[in-house]
């Protein structure tokens, strides 16, 4: 426990953006390349220092998790699914040569982090307190190779909900001027490269004032991907599609409950495969997934020749009943059918 007397800063609840506001503590662990993880302890949430040859500075030897801590009707604090970024975070760890944190580790760490921040939760329907797992290289590497060292950090901030006033549509560009993820590369797993490479097409498409990039894949760019942090899904005649995970997808946790929820609770036929830009474009609804979007529709789509219009720039009627029962079972509003809500307790 880190002490209380480092006092909560008076939080304006209504004024947080998806930003980071200092919390009183953070998470840490350590181990050696062919060791196993410390224990781990709060301390107090600040800087971090490390060797400049720190291997996640010079060869980006690092990865990350994105979750969700938010008080739910039941007057708890809840985590949604932790195990499944928990085998996320080890499967992205061992691509980049990282030891994997065990599961247990990874859920009490976020668990104890959340508790310790409790008074950060922000009160319900302002938003969540956002946790975000690292693990980094940190012990020094000169020629590239694995650090000797590494570092398991969980901090977190408390963050608005994405939307403030209702759901809008997004204004999304297909670009092939960049590429997100090369087959047999590192497009599906969280690993930090992958983010920096992002952010120079997201500027550009942003000046030519769209919300976002759609990424099409790289061997033929025939078929549309993903988005820089959100999966992407279209249905067509109340079938539900999504690209399959071959690799270039990141597996996202929202995009599995997606899936379970329109196969389980809406009976929808639900398809993971190929989706052809042409096809995309003639959907009767697209939406996005993630942890920060949650569900999110998208009602326009440009391509380099021309700009479509999805379900009139509308939230579509299948699109708003996924993304209600998400929300719904997220913060129990109703009975969670699949144990996926950890309370903190
Ligand atoms: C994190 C991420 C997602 C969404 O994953 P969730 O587990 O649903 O938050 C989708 N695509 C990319 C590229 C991501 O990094």
């Amino acid at each position: 426990m880190v002490a209380k007397e480092k006092q909560l800063q008076n939080i304006n609840w209504d004024k947080l953006t998806f930003s980071i506001t200092p919390t009183r503590s953070m998470y840490e662990a350590h181990c050696e390349i062919d060791g196993e993880w410390d224990e781990g302890k709060l301390v107090s949430y600040g800087n971090v220092s490390m060797s400049p040859a720190a291997g996640v500075l010079n060869y980006g030897q690092g990865i990350f998790e994105g979750m969700k801590a938010y008080r739910s009707a039941k007057n708890r604090v809840v985590l949604f699914r932790p195990e499944k970024n928990a085998l996320r975070a080890a499967t992205s760890a061992e691509r980049v040569c990282i030891p994997p944190v065990p599961k247990k580790m990874f859920i009490d760490a976020c668990k104890q982090i959340v508790r310790d921040n409790i008074d950060y939760v922000p009160p319900r329907g302002k938003g969540s307190l956002y946790l975000r797992p690292v693990i980094w290289g940190t012990g020094p590497v000169l020629g590239v190779a694995p650090a000797p060292s590494y570092t398991f950090l969980v901090y977190v901030s408390p963050v608005g909900p994405y939307f403030k006033s209702g759901v809008k549509c997004l204004n999304l560009r297909i670009t092939n001027q960049f590429h997100r993820a090369a087959p047999k590369g590192t497009g599906g797993h969280k690993v930090i490269g992958n983010y920096a490479a992002s952010l120079f097409p997201r500027k550009l498409v942003k000046k030519a004032g769209f919300d976002d990039a759609i990424y099409v894949n790289a061997a033929n760019e025939k078929f549309i991907e993903e988005l820089g942090s959100a999966n992407l899904f279209a249905i067509k005649d109340n079938v539900l599609m999504t690209p399959s995970l071959d690799g270039s997808i990141l597996p996202g946790i929202t995009r599995d409950s997606v899936l379970i929820i329109a196969r389980d609770l809406l009976h929808m036929e639900v398809r993971e495969r190929s989706i052809e830009i042409k096809d995309f474009l003639c959907a009767d609804e697209v939406f996005c997934s993630g942890t920060a979007v949650v569900v999110t529709p998208v009602g326009k789509i440009t391509t380099n020749n021309a700009a479509t219009t999805i379900n009139k720039n509308k939230i579509g009627p299948i699109t708003e009943k996924i993304r209600k029962l998400l929300l719904d079972i997220q913060r129990e509003e109703i009975e969670d059918p699949f144990g996926w809500i950890h309370p903190i307790n």
